[in-house]
């Protein structure tokens, strides 16, 4: 640990969903490791409750009274702009009594970009803030211009947005959740620094480096890019059990040989997609590792509503768990592919241990994230459509048999060791993780 200086205190404003709570937790162990003292303040929403890692963080609760049932109900976009609105004179009050607590010795609110409620209560008590973006800087960008494109979303779909290269309409990051007024809002706000003193961005140079030159330029406060956290620091931030049996199955498969199927916290499928897919990854003669969530097959509990086709089809080639350890399935040597939703933490776990991507995004910046799996950094190809089992066949074999996907590997690994580098002492993103720490330490 480094030297303890007069540890000074950040407070730490993760939104309620796992993809932001992970990087968010990671963050906080890394400024904690430069010695800063820690204090977390959480909605009840996705309650991360803390384990022993965490014994020496401060975690508290912003009042508020919304229902339980927002969460599932409302989806993330129109929770998020709710949020905004009801957890502003809680979170006032958590500042106020954290300030009595700490005898005002709070350097500054850290809080994602989405919640930026918390910067105004912070600028009530002159406290400094600093956004925390748990996208890449290429979605970024694309919220700051979102709403210039209203019009073309609908009409030019498959065109390419001009000084977006290679995005097409299509990919930018709206959400079948929210209309489109209320995406417009949300992201007009999040992108707006307000008395943001600088962003930090989870992200590398060498991943996003003309994205990063944009934002740079446009926001005209200092940007760290400080990623690949979960490359940074390790925290165990899942809100679900981790089912490690699935391990103990990897280790009996052949170096390179199972194609990992995950599709994150939220995505949900409708029963023929999961049948479409199942059909789809049996025909490709690959064993398949595949992580199905309870309640993300639309009117299922679990599995209980799919045909008994279902298991007779994995039983054979396949292994299904609830919830992975995902960063450890993806360092093991057994997986040769992972098809993915695409979230930006999947897209950096994946990219930090070499493996190349089949991208399926149903919402967000996970199309973005997917384009550039694509297009950019050529370790991905994009499944477009309505999923049915002759294009996952294609898909798989591709990635896992075909030259293409040896191809693909080759990069992939190029590109772990290039984000490797990056996050080692000299390398870009670490240099960037000193300058804020050093910037945080005038405050
Ligand atoms: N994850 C996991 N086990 C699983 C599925 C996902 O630990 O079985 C983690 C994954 O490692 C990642 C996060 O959940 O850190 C999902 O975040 P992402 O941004 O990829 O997608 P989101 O859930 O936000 O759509």
């Amino acid at each position: 640990m480094e030297e303890k200086l007069a540890r000074k205190r950040l407070v730490l404003v993760p939104i309620p969903a796992q993809g932001h709570i992970s990087p968010m937790m990671q963050l906080a162990k890394a400024l904690h490791l430069k010695g800063f003292s820690i204090t977390v303040a959480q909605t009840k929403f996705s309650y991360f409750s803390p384990q022993d890692d965490f014994s020496d963080f401060q975690f508290i609760t912003i009042p508020e009274s919304l229902p339980e049932s927002d969460l599932e109900n409302l989806g993330q976009i129109l929770l998020a702009l709710k949020l905004n609105k009801e957890c502003h004179v809680g979170f006032k009050e958590c500042l106020g009594q954290l300030l009595l607590q700490h005898g005002n010795d709070i350097s500054c609110v850290i809080y994602d970009e989405f919640l930026y409620f918390a910067e105004a209560a912070a600028k009530e008590f002159n406290i400094p803030s600093v956004i925390f973006s748990t996208t890449s800087a290429t979605a970024f960008l694309c919220r700051s211009v979102f709403d210039k494109f209203l019009n073309e979303f609908k009409e030019k779909q498959d065109e390419l947005v001009p000084e977006f290269h290679p995005l097409r309409y299509r990919d930018f990051p709206d959400s079948r959740r929210a209309p489109l007024e209320s995406i417009t809002e949300l992201y007009r706000n999040a992108v707006d620094k307000r008395t943001a003193s600088s962003v930090i961005i989870n992200t590398s140079s060498c991943l996003e480096s003309s994205s990063l030159f944009c934002l740079q330029e446009s926001l005209e406060i200092p940007v760290y890019p400080i990623g690949p956290l979960h490359m940074v620091a390790s925290a165990p931030t899942s809100l679900l059990e981790e089912d490690t049996s699935c391990i103990e199955w990897l280790n009996k498969q052949k170096q390179n040989s199972v194609i990992f199927v995950g599709l994150g916290s939220l995505a949900l499928m409708e029963i023929n997609e999961v049948m479409e897919m199942v059909s789809g990854l049996a025909a490709s003669n690959q064993n398949f590792l595949w992580v199905i969530r309870p309640g993300s097959i639309r009117g299922s509990g679990w599995l209980e509503s799919l045909p008994e086709e279902f298991s007779d089809i994995v039983l054979d080639k396949g292994y299904i768990v609830k919830w992975a350890p995902q960063k450890e399935v993806l360092a093991h040597p057994a997986v040769g592919g992972f098809w993915s939703h695409c979230g930006w933490n999947s897209t950096l776990e994946s990219l930090g241990e070499g493996v190349p991507m089949i991208s399926k995004p149903f919402t967000g910046d996970q199309k973005v994230n997917a384009r550039y799996l694509e297009c950019v950094w050529k370790i991905g190809m994009q499944v477009e459509g309505d999923l049915d089992r002759g294009a996952v066949e294609k898909a798989v074999r591709r990635l896992m048999v075909c030259e293409q996907g040896e191809v693909m590997r080759m990069r992939a690994v190029t590109l772990k060791e290039k984000l490797r580098r990056s996050v080692r002492s000299g390398g870009s993103s670490h240099n960037s993780l000193e300058e804020f720490v050093n910037f945080l330490r005038t405050l």
